[in-house]
């Protein structure tokens, strides 16, 4: 067993505090800094030479990305590592390169069985020898696959965390030899969270019975709770934690005013991602399913995926969404973990999540190319009434609810804040942020906030005066009825036009007072009650009405905010120049068409980024190829002279 590379760690990593609420001190002394990591670890000469060789070489790359080179160091030591890095940023490399550089088979734990053809396929593209072991197989292959593992002659074997609990494959992992085990989504071994497997808990045997071979587990989960969690159960109390920044640049991240929000969505798809791949999420099947239809009506390539659906039908739809270009999935959450689909282009909420996490980890698919991607929420009153109702109306005990709303407050924090979008998320879990990043809605729109004290005051009494007639069912747009003097029907019949806040809130408009509503809402100024979202007073309403607190608002913009590119393009093209535009759709074209005939997903064969660059540069030969990132040893061979030959006619076409 190796013990931790950094001598001055007092705090052993596996007694941090469990705490919920991350906050910008809870990175303990055992997570080191790329700095420090730079400093502390004296490369070993030959094994980082391999490694270096291995990326340039196998991937095509030309440098590793933050933390990967003293990930890759540390493993290949012998180290036992836990790496916590966002979706994108490169976690695979951590484990696949050192599987590469050590000797034996590294074994892969992947919960996804679906997506392990996928994983195989992508290695297999870069010339790596890689398997897999699970109940698709049929006899012979799974013998052929148990062979090759015994003799040696992979370098990864991906196993799903079930196959561990049967005795045959114990065995035949003793009969080969292991470099080391990768455990990823690691993730999952947390019970807090959708994405728990009860076969994780059993992966802390990996250590028992194999004590000598480095293990590795790798999540994209930013929350130190979870990160603590996953060291405790998987006995990773020695592991060195690289913990990397959780910021993701490349997404810009936009929070707006739900009006109509499937129309939003058709525009947003419209103007800024036509043809684009993505994901939209809705909270029930019923709108998953609504959603896409009014897509495809409109058009747009979409399909849903939802527990609800048969196995078949979601394998299916999956398949395309990876496979094809552009494809568009309307889902539940039920959709997207392990979903290595690099380009991804936006990921739309339209209805708020249930927490920061889920918000993070969900908005994390988009965009792991590094290319400019989008995060689109449409969020509005009708959000937290229901999530205020779902909470009260959950099982579980007053801690549970209490947990829930306060996971809840915090993505309400999110959405009302008129701070820039990334710092608050960041600072979220646990990371200082500077001021503005440019590449969110409040930082490229900067909203004006206002003075509602006045109009929390009118509101807040309209509640009140309703509340002696508590059995009654009046949500806020009766209350808001009565602030605009409306003589509504309902209004007449309680006589509701004698009360002295009827017509009090003329200056503000629908939409504004429901903005107030909302924002009351957020801040538990302002409370749901009962199956009809009958709005209600709590404690903090006093300070308010007896004039002890000032309420600042985010003043609803009178159209969404337009932080749009230029219509009709893409993002991925949007900024090459006209012609480079036009090879990258025939070089795409090309790839589709090659994707198809060897039954593997298109970016399989080239990232949108390695094309992206092959039409900006248009090498003119083998030599000039081989440097454009992406472009390795084995990709170059095979399909050198096919992008030539694709480059070649393009010129020919340009000319007069
Ligand atoms: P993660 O698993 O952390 O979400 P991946 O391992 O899928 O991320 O990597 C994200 C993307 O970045 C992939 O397209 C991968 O090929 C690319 N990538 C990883 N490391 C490098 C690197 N050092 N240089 C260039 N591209 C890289
Ligand atoms: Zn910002």
């Amino acid at each position: 067993m190796v013990s931790p590379a950094d001598p001055s760690s007092t705090e052993p990593s596996n007694t941090e505090p469990s705490n919920t609420e991350p906050s910008s001190t809870d990175r303990s002394s055992a997570d080191l800094s790329v700095a420090e990591l730079a400093a502390s670890d004296a490369p070993t000469g030959e094994k980082v030479t391999a490694a270096l060789d291995v990326l340039q070489r196998i991937f095509g790359y030309d440098a590793f990305r933050g933390f990967q080179r003293e990930v890759i160091d540390h493993v290949v030591a012998g180290g036992d590592a836990l790496v916590l890095m966002p979706t994108g940023g490169g976690k695979s490399l951590c484990y696949q390169i050192p599987a590469l550089v050590r000797d034996g088979v590294a074994v892969v734990i992947s919960p996804l069985i679906a997506l392990m053809q996928d994983q195989v396929d992508a290695l297999t593209a870069v010339g790596v020898k890689a398997g897999f072991l699970n109940s698709t197989l049929d006899f012979d292959t799974r013998r052929l696959v148990e062979a090759e593992f015994v003799a040696g002659e992979i370098d990864l074997l991906y196993l799903a965390p079930e196959a561990l609990a049967s005795q045959a494959t114990l065995s035949l992992l003793d009969r080969g030899r292991i470099s080391l085990f990768a455990i990823d989504e690691a993730h999952c071994v947390s019970q807090w969270g959708h994405d728990f497997r009860p076969d994780y808990l059993n992966l802390s045997m990996l250590h028992e019975r194999w004590p000598g071979v480095p293990r590795i587990a790798l999540t994209a989960t930013a929350t130190s709770a979870t990160r603590t969690e996953i060291a405790t159960r998987l006995q990773l109390g020695e592991a060195r934690h690289f913990v990397a920044s959780f910021d993701r640049p490349n997404i810009q991240y936009r929070i707006v005013p739900k009006r109509e929000p499937r129309k939003q969505l058709l525009a947003l798809l419209r103007d800024e991602h036509p043809g684009d791949a993505g994901i939209v999420y809705c909270l029930s099947r019923a709108s998953v399913e609504k959603t896409a239809e009014f897509l495809v009506a409109n058009g747009v390539d979409a399909l849903p995926y939802h527990a609800g659906l048969d196995a078949a039908t979601r394998a299916a739809n999956q398949q395309r969404f990876l496979r094809a270009d552009g494809v568009v999935m309307v889902a539940t959450i039920a959709f997207g973990m392990g979903i290595d689909k690099p380009d991804v282009r936006f990921v739309a909420h339209l209805d708020l999540p249930k927490s920061v996490e889920g918000y993070y980890q969900e908005t994390g698919r988009a965009g792991r190319d590094g290319l400019p991607s989008t995060a689109w929420l449409a969020y509005g009153l009708q959000d937290v009434v229901q999530q205020r109702k779902m909470i009260d109306t959950s099982e579980g005990d007053l801690a549970h609810r209490r947990n829930l709303a306060a996971h809840l407050d915090a993505m309400l924090a999110l959405c009302e804040t008129v701070r820039c979008r990334r710092a608050q998320l960041l600072e979220y879990f646990g990371e200082p942020a500077g001021c503005g990043c440019g590449n969110c809605d409040t930082c490229l729109e900067p909203p004006e906030s206002w003075d509602g004290t006045v109009a929390a005051q009118k509101l807040l009494s309209t509640v009140y005066r309703l509340d002696r007639e508590r059995n009654q069912r009046f949500g806020a747009g009766h209350c808001v009825d009565i602030l605009l003097g409306r003589s509504t029907d309902k209004i007449v019949q309680h006589r509701h036009d004698s009360l002295t806040v009827f017509g009090i809130g003329e200056e503000l408009s629908e939409a504004e007072w429901r903005g107030v509503v909302r924002q009351l809402l957020a801040e538990g100024l302002l409370a749901v009650e009962g199956d009809y979202g009958t709005l209600a007073l709590t404690d903090a309403s006093a300070e308010v009405l007896g004039k002890r607190r000032t309420v600042m608002m985010r003043r609803e913009p009178a159209r969404a905010a337009r932080v749009a590119k230029p219509r009709g393009a893409a993002t991925v093209v949007a900024e090459l120049p006209a012609e480079a535009a036009g090879t990258f759709e025939r070089l795409r074209a090309w790839r589709a068409a090659t994707a198809k005939e060897q039954g593997v997903p298109a970016y399989v064969i080239f990232h949108d980024a390695t094309l992206r660059q092959i039409a900006a540069d248009a090498p003119s030969s083998l030599a000039d190829l081989s440097r454009i990132s992406g472009v390795g040893e084995n990709k170059l061979a095979k399909y050198g002279e096919q992008l030539l030959t694709v480059l070649g006619e393009e010129t020919a076409a340009q000319q007069p």
